[in-house]
C-alpha cells in the first residue's frame, strides 16, 4: 500500500481480496503496509488491484507459468521417445538434415548418424522459411520419406509443424513434433499439439525471453500433453559474427525454473559448421539433456542450412568428443 494508504483503503483491498475467495495476509510495518495475497490466483487479474486506491504496486511472487514450473513438479520429467529416455542420465543425440531433400539424402543420413549414435532423425518436411521464395519443403512426401527412413535406421522421427492444421497429419508419421522458433507464440499451433499427446520438441523464439519460453510451454502442458521438451536455439543480439546467440545460460536457469527437459541446437545457434562442436560440448558441460544437429551428405548443395550442417564424418567425429565430456558431468550418450 502507499505510504499515505488510509485505513478505509486497506480494508477495501482486504475485502476484495477475500472476495476472490483468496487469503488476505496482512503486514504492519512502521512505514507502510503490505497485503499478502494467498491461494489459486490464476485467474486474478493483477490489475484489478492495480487501480484500487490506495495501492503502490502488486508484486506477483510466483511466475505465470505454473505447470511447467519446479514449484509445482520437484522431479525431472523424464519420458520416452520410440524406447530412448530424455530427461535422465543419458543424453539424446537428435541429427539429420535441416529439410528433407530427397531419398538419398535422407536415407545417407539417417544410416550414418544411426551409426554414429543418434537416437532420433531430424528433418522438414514443412520448412517455416524466411523468405517466401526459398524452399519450402517437401510436405507430405517428405513425411513419408522420414517414416521410411525411421524403418530403414531404427531412429526416431523429429519434424516440424507449421500450421495446427497440419498436425493430425505430421502426427500420422512423426515421434516428435517440432515447433520452429518463429512459432514458439503461436497459440493457435500450440493448443493443437497440446491435444495431439505427442511428445513436442518447442524451440525459443528468437526474441523470446526465458519466461515467454516457459509461458508458451505451459501452452502445451495445459491440454494435459506432459511431454515437452524446451530447445535453446539461439537468440538474435546485436552479435553478427553468428546467426544467432546460444544462451548457454538458459541450459542451467531453465533447469532451474523448470522440470522439463532442456536441449541445445548449435546448428541455428551458431549458423556456422565449425563452432558447432565447441557449442556442443559447451551445452552437455553446462546440463543440456540432448542436441539436436544438422547434418547433410552433401552441405555445398543442401536446399537450405548448408553452411550449418556437419558432413557425416564431422558428426560422428563430434559424437566421439561428446562421450567424455558427458561423463564428465556424470553423464552418457
Ligand atoms: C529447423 O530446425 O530447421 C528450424 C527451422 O529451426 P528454428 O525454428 O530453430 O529456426
Ligand atoms: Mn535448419
Amino acid at each position: 500500500m502507499k505510504k499515505e494508504a488510509t485505513e478505509g483503503q486497506v480494508a477495501r483491498v482486504l475485502s476484495k481480496v477475500e472476495a476472490m475467495g483468496l487469503k488476505a495476509h496482512l503486514s504492519r510495518g512502521e512505514i507502510r503496509t503490505i497485503v499478502g495475497v494467498v491461494g489459486d490466483n490464476s485467474a486474478v487479474e493483477v490489475g484489478t488491484f492495480e487501480c484500487l486506491e490506495g495501492v503502490e504496486r502488486v508484486v506477483p511472487l510466483l511466475g505465470p507459468y505454473k505447470l511447467a514450473s519446479r514449484d509445482f513438479k520437484k522431479e525431472n520429467t523424464v519420458f520416452s521417445i520410440d524406447g530412448s529416455h530424455i530427461g535422465g542420465k543419458k543424453i539424446i543425440i537428435m541429427a539429420g538434415p535441416c529439410a528433407v531433400e530427397s531419398r538419398d539424402q535422407l536415407m545417407e543420413t539417417a544410416l550414418a548418424v544411426k551409426k554414429a549414435g543418434a537416437t532420433a532423425l531430424r528433418g522438414g518436411a514443412f520448412k517455416p522459411r524466411t523468405s517466401p521464395y526459398s524452399f519450402q519443403g517437401m510436405g507430405e512426401e517428405g513425411l513419408k520419406l522420414l517414416a521410411q527412413a525411421r524403418d530403414v535406421a531404427s531412429l526416431a522421427v523429429v519434424t516440424e509443424v507449421t500450421t495446427p492444421e497440419q498436425v493430425p497429419l505430421v502426427a500420422q508419421y512423426a515421434d516428435v513434433l517440432q515447433i520452429g522458433a518463429r512459432n514458439m507464440q503461436n497459440f493457435a499451433l500450440l493448443n493443437a499439439v497440446g491435444e495431439s499427446h505427442k511428445p513436442v520438441l518447442l524451440k525459443r523464439g528468437l526474441m523470446s525471453t526465458i519466461e515467454e519460453f516457459l509461458n508458451a510451454a505451459e501452452y502445451i502442458l495445459s491440454h494435459n500433453n506432459p511431454r515437452v521438451i524446451l530447445c535453446e536455439r539461439g537468440i538474435r543480439t546485436f552479435e553478427t559474427c553468428t546467426r544467432n546467440t546460444v544462451d548457454i545460460n538458459a541450459i542451467p536457469v531453465l533447469k532451474s525454473l523448470s522440470h522439463l527437459p532442456v536441449m541445445v541446437d548449435p546448428s541455428h545457434g551458431t549458423g556456422k559448421r565449425e563452432y558447432v562442436p565447441a557449442v556442443s560440448r559447451a551445452a552437455i558441460a553446462a546440463g543440456a539433456d540432448g542436441l539436436i544437429i544438422e547434418v547433410h551428405p552433401d552441405p555445398e548443395n543442401a536446399m537450405s542450412d548448408g553452411a550449418q550442417s556437419l558432413r557425416p564424418h564431422e558428426f560422428e567425429a563430434l559424437m566421439n568428443e561428446l562421450r567424455p565430456v558427458a561423463e564428465a558431468v556424470g553423464r552418457t550418450i
